[in-house]
Formats: structure tokens, C-alpha cells, sequence
């Protein structure tokens, strides 16, 4: 779907089995060299700027851009596989299977994720099974006895599997030294590498993207200063950091089910399943271990339900201007996404209506605009907002929402909850759907206030 779409975009030139292997840069831009490896030729493409999107194999090296983290996290083998597992895999509220087992360890004996393609249930037709090995355990490295193991920790000898590959990998937290050099941009796994625990590693590129791509538009139509550029990297190298830390702090966490059902490495596995037994069995020490391994895993919610990592992050930076409200402080900055429109925070979610139809306001905010929503008496905001947008040729709509006399109805007041203005407030919403102004009430000028807001976010001067 995405190569069909980036096709759809950028006809023909999608280019599969290309290399990108020198880049110079220059003021006006970049020369980047590319190896056509079908056709065995090298040429030069000349860019105004480039999104490094490598995964980190290339341009960081080539500029000297490095990265800084943990490096040895821990050491992973990971099979894709082709079985039927339906008999044992039965309950299909479940995605990811840890299983522990005493012979192999603790939470990372053993990981098994469905992988579809057409089914992701239990009745997926392939899965890939991680395995934790110590870094010095070179039997990471030999397929048979990766395979010996798998099967024991799957506790299934004989089960029909056709193995597809087996790859080894090390978790790592590392992160750009700098995320913008000159005219290159560096993005995804190319910014940052981290344990897939809380499944960020994808999420955060996107949302590094998502962040940068608007502000590249604005600078190539010539609608915004190069420091709105130098946001990118202020903005999003906090953010990605945070995710670094907290997809480490998941991966260790697992280890809280093992310390809880009391599994050591120094154990024998007779003893690691001894320790086992008061779970399936009513021993004195039952009721003491089940509660502990109830609170274990329910701790996994860091990872499982970490609603604010995922949406909440906030932005602070010279393309925010900052309300002088003060910082909220989080219930649970992990776990709880709160809802607010002060700036730098993700636009709340709220479906409102026109003409009877419900529409997620979120989905107003789209193709590179802004968007500026006043309460139902805002509607001085709508009209400045319109004369600057058609002074400028800015991107932006402008429209109120509220109950009688707004453009769109809060008809279920899920707008009022959290929208944090008055009737005669507004909020400016950024084309990556991040509140970048705010004003809780009227103004004496609003378009005097949205002048200034917007040039300082674009970090340029309008009219
Ligand atoms: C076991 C595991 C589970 C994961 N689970 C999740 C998950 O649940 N959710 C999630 O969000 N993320 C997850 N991730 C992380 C996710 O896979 C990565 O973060 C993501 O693939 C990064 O995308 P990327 O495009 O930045 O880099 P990559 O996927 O590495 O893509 C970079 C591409 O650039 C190409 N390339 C490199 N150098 C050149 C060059 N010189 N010229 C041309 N092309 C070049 C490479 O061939 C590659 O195709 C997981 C990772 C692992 C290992």
C-alpha cells in the first residue's frame, strides 16, 4: 500500500536496487551519487535536501555523524517459521506469547509473534520465535541447537515447522549525535535504535516524519526560515530519547516476572521449577507468589498500555509559542494520555458534526494545512486568520466549532471538555496536528496575535 501510494506520487522514480554510496554537500544543497546495480552504472542526483531514512548503514558515516547509547542491551536469535500452532496458541485476545520456561531462563526463554500474512490470530500461518542468549553463548550462532531449543521451550519436539530463516540481532539504545547535518535530515532507525519492547522502533520514524515533512514543504515553497528546520531536531531528539529510555526500561521490566516467581540463571532447572509449582499447586507459598506475579505482570502495562508514549509526547521549541500556562503535571506520564490543547501538546481528539455528519475534528487538520479553531463566538479569529492566509498564501482553515453559530456542532460537548479556550479563545493547530498557539479568550487584535504567533512558528516575517 505504501509503494503503490509513493508511486502514485512520484511515478517512476521509486527506485528498488539503487545505492545511494557518496554524498557531498554544498550551500545550495546536496550531490548525492547513486549505483544503479541492475543496469551497473553510477549517476548524480542533485537535492536541496535529503531525508537520511538508511536504518544508519550509510549517510551517518559518510557525514561522520555518529551515534551515542548502549550498544550490548542484550543479545537476541530470532526464527521465522512456517507451523500450525493452533492447538496451543488457543485464546485470539492474544498477539505476543512470552513464554518461560525453567530450562531456558526466564521471560525471554522464548517470545512467539504471529506474522500472518492473511491470518494474525491463532491461526496465523507464520510466526517468528525470539530467543534471549548470553552474549558470550556461541550456540546463539549454531542453527541446530537454536532449533533444539525453540522446539524444547515451545514444548513441541514434533510439531510440523518449516523454518524460513534464523537471524541474530543486539538490543541497542543509541541515538543521533545530531539529528540535522546542513541539508540532511536523519530519521527512523537512522536516528535512533532501540528495543522493539513497546514497539516504538516504527512508530517513532513515522512520527519523526510526520514532524519534519510539513516543515520541509513550508521551506521549499519558501514559506518559512531555515530555523524552522532546526525545530526538527529540537523537538523530536527529546521525544525519541524518552522512547529509547522507556523501551529499555520495558525490556528490563519482563525481568520483574522472573524476580517474582523467584527464577535465577544460578539456579538448576530443578530448582527454577520448584519455584514454579506454588502457581499450580496450593502450597503455603501460593497465595504470596501468585499475588507477586500478578503485580508483575500487571506492571507490564508500561509497555502494553503506554497510551501517553504513544500519542501525548509534547514539543517545546521556537515553532511553539509557549501560552505562559504552567506545565501540566501527568497523572502517569507513561500509561494515561491527558488531553490538552496547551501548546506543544497533540490536539485532542472530538467528533463533531455539520449537516448531521459526525467528523473526528482531528481529520480537518490535513494536506499541509494549519488549522485554526475558534470557539463559537471566535469568529474575529476566522476572518484575521483568512486575510493573513490569503496575504501570505498560507495553507490554513479557519473555522469555529461550538454549540449554536459555529461552523461545526459539539454536538456530544466532546470539544468543550478539552479544548481549554472560552467562546471567544482559539487554538492554532500545526499541519502535524500539534497546537503551536493558544488564547483562551479574546484578544484586542487577533490579527495582530496571529501575525506574530505565526511568524514566529515559521520563523519568518508576513505581511
Ligand atoms: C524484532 C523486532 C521487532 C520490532 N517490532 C516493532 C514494532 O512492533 N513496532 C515498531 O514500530 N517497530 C518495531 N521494530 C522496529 C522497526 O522494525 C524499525 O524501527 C524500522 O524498520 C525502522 O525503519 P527505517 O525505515 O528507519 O529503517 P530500515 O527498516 O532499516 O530501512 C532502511 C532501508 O534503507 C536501505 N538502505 C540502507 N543504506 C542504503 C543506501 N546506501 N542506499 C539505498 N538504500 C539503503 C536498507 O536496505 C533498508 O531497506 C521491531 C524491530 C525488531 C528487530
Amino acid at each position: 500500500m505504501l509503494r503503490a501510494h509513493a508511486e502514485h506520487l512520484n511515478p517512476d522514480r521509486v527506485r528498488f536496487n539503487h545505492e545511494l554510496t557518496g554524498l557531498t554537500q554544498d550551500e545550495s544543497g546536496v550531490l548525492a551519487t547513486i549505483r544503479d546495480k541492475d543496469a551497473g552504472r553510477d549517476y548524480t542526483v542533485r537535492a536541496r535536501y535529503v531525508i537520511a531514512a538508511d536504518g544508519g548503514r550509510t549517510i551517518g558515516a559518510l557525514l561522520g555523524v555518529g551515534m551515542s547509547g548502549p550498544r550490548d542491551i542484550m543479545r537476541m536469535v530470532s526464527v521465522h517459521l512456517t507451523a500450525d500452532l493452533s492447538p496451543w496458541a488457543r485464546d485470539d485476545e492474544v498477539l505476543i506469547r512470552w513464554l518461560v520456561n525453567p530450562d531456558f531462563g526466564g521471560s525471554f526463554s522464548g517470545v512467539l509473534v504471529p506474522m500472518g500474512p492473511d491470518r494474525w490470530g491463532p491461526t496465523s500461518e507464520e510466526w517468528v520465535f525470539h530467543m534471549q542468549y548470553a552474549t558470550d553463548n556461541l550456540e546463539a550462532m549454531q542453527e541446530d541447537k537454536v532449533l533444539v531449543r525453540m522446539r524444547a521451550t515451545l514444548g513441541l519436539p514434533d510439531c510440523d515447522i518449516t523454518v524460513h530463516k534464523i537471524s541474530t540481532w543486539v538490543m541497542e539504545g543509541v541515538i543521533a549525535d545530531s539529528f540535522r547535518d546542513r541539508s540532511v535530515f536523519f530519521v527512523g532507525d537512522a536516528a535512533h535504535r532501540h528495543p522493539p519492547t513497546g514497539g516504538l522502533g516504527l512508530n517513532s520514524a513515522v512520527h519523526d516524519v510526520h514532524n519534519l515533512c510539513w516543515k520541509l514543504a513550508a521551506a521549499l515553497a519558501g514559506r518559512a526560515g531555515d530555523a524552522l528546520l532546526d525545530t526538527y531536531e529540537s523537538e523530536r531528539k527529546l521525544v525519541d530519547q524518552a522512547n529509547i529510555d522507556n523501551t529499555i526500561a520495558n525490556a528490563m521490566n519482563h525481568f520483574t516476572i522472573d524476580q517474582a516467581l523467584n527464577l535465577s540463571a544460578d539456579n538448576t532447572p530443578e530448582q527454577n521449577w520448584a519455584e514454579l509449582r506454588p502457581l499450580w499447586e496450593d502450597l503455603p507459598t501460593s497465595h504470596g507468589k501468585r499475588h507477586a506475579v500478578n503485580q508483575a505482570i500487571g506492571s507490564q502495562t508500561m509497555e502494553f498500555r503506554h497510551h501517553n508514549v504513544e500519542f501525548g509526547y509534547t514539543y517545546s521549541s521556537s515553532a511553539i509559542v509557549d501560552d505562559g500556562s504552567p506545565d501540566e503535571v501527568p497523572l502517569d506520564g507513561v500509561r494515561l494520555y491527558e488531553p490538552s490543547t496547551r501548546p506543544g501538546h497533540p490536539m485532542p481528539h472530538a467528533f463533531v458534526e455539520r449537516e448531521g455528519e459526525r467528523v473526528p475534528l482531528g481529520t480537518l487538520v490535513h494536506g499541509g494545512k494549519f488549522l485554526l479553531v475558534a470557539g463559537e463566538d471566535g469568529h474575529d479569529w476566522v476572518e484575521a486568520a483568512n486575510k493573513l492566509a490569503a496575504a501570505n498564501d498560507l495553507p490554513l482553515t479557519a473555522l469555529t466549532v461550538g454549540v449554536l453559530g459555529a461552523d461545526y456542532v459539539d454536538v456530544r460537548l466532546a470539544w468543550l471538555k478539552n479544548r481549554g479556550i472560552g467562546r471567544r479563545g482559539v487554538v492554532l493547530v500545526r499541519p502535524d496536528r500539534y497546537v503551536a498557539y493558544r488564547s483562551i479568550g479574546e484578544v484586542a487584535d487577533p490579527a495582530a496575535e496571529l501575525t506574530s504567533a505565526l511568524a514566529h512558528i515559521l520563523a519568518t516575517p508576513l505581511a
